[in-house]
């Protein structure tokens, strides 16, 4: 009597399985067991947000399109840059809400609502239209580096500017690990622009100050477009103040009410 080939009960090794005879029903793993088991204690999660982080990231996205943003482009830079990565460990379940946070030395994170609101009135300029970028961009306040993380997303190149070593040298570190390339950050006075790369198609101020400085100005392309909060006589609080430069000279208008840290001068 020939003896019935021994076939193991429980397969171990389920990356070898033979192919299921025809008809008959195989459950198939994804990957061996142990290799999955092995994958999940070395997998580090970097916050208090679990694994769908991309999953709460789209549902901000969603409210600031039914919040009236439009650009898909600028829908599609927010969507990709992780902002929980920008906020003390202690406040990341806040980060995809439309809240400013604290990072520290009295400033502040932008709501993502504000960003995403800049950023598409620097998108709408005609010349940015026609290119479908920023180009080159000048951003005042680095602050942690979020909004230069959204910049960098539709620039040829970002050049923020922090007059805060703490929070100038704390955007460097939280910026490396995304690897954005075209990105410089400079520790100095931003209300003096940044003459070396000037001029720029796109400025962007994360600060109110009384008046545009001029440095600003004078440092905007032709066919570029400047957005920034500007304080209305005293006591009457911000507004965001659209400038486009034109061949004939400068074109302003007056945007929303807005509350941004104030513009300050000198470093510290
Ligand atoms: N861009 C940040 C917002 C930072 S808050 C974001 O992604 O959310 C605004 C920043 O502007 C603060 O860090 C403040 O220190 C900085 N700031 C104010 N005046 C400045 C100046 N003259 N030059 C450069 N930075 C300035």
């Amino acid at each position: 009597m020939s003896e019935a080939p021994k076939r193991p009960k429980f397969p171990l090794q389920l990356d070898r399985l033979t192919p299921p005879a025809k008809g008959r029903e195989v459950l198939r793993p994804q990957r061996p067991v142990q290799q999955a088991a092995m994958a999940a204690t070395q997998r580090v999660v970097p916050t208090g947000l679990g694994l769908d982080s991309a999953g709460v990231r789209q549902r901000m996205v969603d409210r600031l399109r039914s919040g009236g943003v439009r650009d898909e482009l600028v829908l599609g830079a927010m969507a990709r840059v992780p902002r929980h990565a920008f906020v003390d460990t202690a406040l990341v379940n806040q980060a995809y809400e439309d809240t400013s946070l604290p990072i520290g030395l009295g400033q502040t994170i932008s709501k993502p609502s504000v960003v995403a609101r800049m950023i598409e009135l620097l998108m709408a300029s005609p010349a940015a239209r026609t290119r479908r970028t920023l180009g080159r961009t000048l951003e005042i306040g680095t602050g942690c580096g979020y909004q230069a993380a959204v910049l960098a997303q539709l620039s040829r190149q970002v050049l923020s500017v922090e007059r805060l070593k703490p929070l100038h040298d704390k955007a460097r570190e939280l910026l490396a690990p995304l690897r954005l390339t075209d990105i410089r950050l400079v520790y100095g006075d931003g209300m003096r622009g940044h003459p070396p790369n000037a001029p720029y198609d796109s400025i962007i101020s994360a600060a109110g100050g009384d008046n545009l400085p001029q440095a600003w100005l004078d440092q905007l392309a032709v066919g570029g477009r400047l957005v920034a909060p500007v304080q209305r006589a005293a006591g009457q609080g911000q507004v965001l103040v659209v400038v486009d430069r034109t061949e004939g000279g400068y074109e302003r208008t007056v945007h929303e009410a807005v509350l941004f840290v104030p513009l300050k001068s000198g470093t510290d």
